[in-house]
């Protein structure tokens, strides 16, 4: 098994400076077992040889835990920006299990961004004051991840249990999305990225890209007119937010849309 040895980052430039949760922490690394076609990590480590989706590397869990020491008290922490905590390969390793453990031993809070519902069976040791949940769905054909059925079962069950959890509308693609099993979805909030795309998820997801005419940052994105006709139907939630990389599409949205102007995340305070 590799080791995975920069699991830390505070992520700065574009998109660090939008992100309020910009502190990440990462459980495996240079490789996800779900290996989604529109994967953003892996089309900029795929090419450098940096992307092995069979065999991702582990982080050392005394190394974190020496890192998650010096980490002030109250702050919060990403847990899967860069690849899935709950990937399978956390059905043998159990590093994102004892990273839980530590941050609520050391009182950080912590955001988990993940398309399995293996999260549910952490809920003995997610504390609901520090825990902040946000399972992906996307419809898009061909995912390796649990189903949509699971995922949104997930969803509802921390929802019932009262987790903070949000459904997370990652990537946003209108063309598959079941809008009417979206719209019914047992939980009072959701995030939406819309899809965003570079030469490489072009080739692995292959779609009509005539719409996404909008450059920034190294990749092409819709119209923000496209943005708000499609976010429209999205309509089965109180609390609607927008995760966006493009400056003005992001200040239209925290003016206009997302329910916490101070948090595109939208977490519970
Ligand atoms: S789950 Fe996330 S990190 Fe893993 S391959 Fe899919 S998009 Fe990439």
């Amino acid at each position: 098994m590799k080791e995975f040895k920069s699991f830390y980052k505070e992520v700065a430039g574009n998109e660090g400076g939008k992100c309020r949760y910009n502190t990440r922490l990462d459980t495996y690394g240079c490789g996800c077992q779900h290996d989604c076609s529109y994967c953003y990590a892996k089309s900029l480590l795929n090419f450098r040889n940096l992307w092995d989706a069979k065999e991702p590397s582990v982080a050392d869990i005394g190394k974190i835990e020496r890192r998650i020491a010096k980490i002030p008290k109250g702050s919060i922490v990403r847990l899967g920006g860069m690849t899935d905590c709950f990937q399978p390969l956390e059905g043998q390793e159990h590093v994102t299990r004892e990273v839980i453990r530590l941050l609520n031993q050391y009182g950080i809070g912590y955001l988990i961004v993940t398309k399995s519902d293996m999260v549910c069976e952490y809920m003995h040791i997610l504390d609901k004051e520090k825990a902040h949940i946000q399972i992906s769905t996307t419809w898009i054909p061909c995912e390796k991840a649990v189903s949509t059925r699971r995922r949104i079962a997930a969803i509802e069950a921390l929802h019932a249990e009262g987790f903070d959890v949000a459904v997370r509308l990652s990537p946003y693609v209108p063309q598959f999305v079941d809008f009417e099993q979206l719209n019914s979805i047992r939980c009072n909030k959701i995030i939406v990225e819309f899809l965003r795309v570079n030469h490489w998820i072009k080739q692995w997801l292959p779609l009509d890209y005539s719409e996404w005419t909008v450059k920034h940052a190294g990749y092409q994105h819709l119209p923000l007119e496209k943005k708000i006709e499609y976010l429209a139907k999205v309509t089965g939630f109180d609390e609607v937010s927008v995760c966006e990389d493009v400056t003005e599409h992001y200040e239209y949205w925290r003016e206009c849309v997302n329910h916490d102007k101070n948090d595109c995340c939208n977490l519970r305070k």
